[in-house]
């Protein structure tokens, strides 16, 4: 699990990221507000902890601009300030969380592991239309009734869930199948793979757009006209 750290502030960065390690995350750091944006856009970290004072680009603006381009991971923001209006402005940018310098690891460690866990719970993580999606056990329903998805289609699901509304690239389907331990799929069986899961897709509410050219999109179908 990989977390991101925005953080200006080089001795507060360093302890952090040591002891995000030994409390077993991942961790990339960086150390100004274009770095961030820049990582945030380009990595689907599991989450973000973002200073809202940061060189180069502020950390507010960092946010909204993620949010934009619809990043979805849960962003904590570190204010200096105790300033309601720095925390009101935070979560109004779309965070889902904040925390006032100066604050201790374990508490920080607290709001982390609760953010995880409130982006996994069922019901809010990668449920979408009538599908619900666990990515611990392994299994999807649609209507509560469960998919039969082989390796393939189960991992083409996932990345597109996790990008859902966003264009998700032939390319990184076959990086996402050579990193599970298959070949990376020829373009004529990557369409393949998406017409089979078009068809059990069928009655969940969702479906799978083609951006010609580029790659795919799982979208909530529109409803129908009464
Ligand atoms: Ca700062």
């Amino acid at each position: 699990m990989t977390l991101l750290l925005a953080e200006d502030d080089a001795i507060l960065a360093d302890a952090l990221t040591a002891q995000l390690r030994r409390a077993g995350f991942d961790v990339e750091h960086a150390p100004n507000g274009a770095v961030a944006e820049y990582l945030m856009l380009k990595q689907p970290y599991e989450l973000a902890i973002l200073d809202l004072g940061l060189p180069m680009v502020d950390g507010l603006t960092v946010l909204r601009r993620a949010r934009a381009a619809r990043v979805g991971m849960p962003v904590l923001v570190l204010t200096a300030l105790d300033s309601l209006d720095d925390r009101v402005a935070g979560l109004n940018a779309g965070a889902d969380d904040y925390l006032v310098k100066p604050f201790d690891f374990p508490e920080l460690e607290a709001r982390l592991r609760a953010l995880l866990r409130r982006t996994r719970a069922p019901g809010s993580g990668l449920d979408m239309g009538q599908l619900s999606f666990d990515p611990d056990a392994r299994r999807a329903f649609v209507r509560g009734v469960p998919l039969e998805l082989s390796p393939r289609e189960w991992l083409l699901l996932e990345l597109l869930l996790s990008q859902r509304d966003r264009v998700v690239t032939k390319e990184q389907i076959g990086q996402a199948w050579a990193a599970d331990g298959g070949d990376n799929g020829s373009t004529g069986s990557i369409e393949v793979y998406i017409h089979r899961l078009r068809k059990k897709l069928e009655g969940s509410g969702l479906s799978i757009r083609t951006a010609r050219g580029l790659g795919y999109l799982l979208e909530a179908e529109a409803p129908a006209a009464p």
